[in-house]
């Protein structure tokens, strides 16, 4: 995932900070361009399934799309 600058738009470099649940990090960004010299913090959470895993963990909820879950009742009403 590219990461630009909200200011000049240039790339800016991206470290983890923290991880407090599973679905979710806190990631500091610092820009690239010593012109500009930004630097913050950004929220990265899942948010939605698309795909789900095969390999689940009981303890991680995120909700399915609604237009997956669609398509995956449509495969199951098809077996
Ligand atoms: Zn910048």
């Amino acid at each position: 995932m590219r990461i630009t600058c909200p200011h000049c738009l240039e790339r800016a470099i991206t470290r983890t900070s923290k991880r407090p649940v599973p679905v979710f990090y806190e990631v500091y960004a610092q820009c690239a361009n010593p012109d500009c010299g930004w630097g913050g913090k950004l929220h990265v959470e899942f948010v939605t399934t698309r795909s789900p895993s095969r390999r689940p963990n009981p303890n991680i909820n995120i909700p399915v799309e609604p237009r997956a879950r669609q398509a995956l009742l449509a495969q199951l009403e098809d077996e």
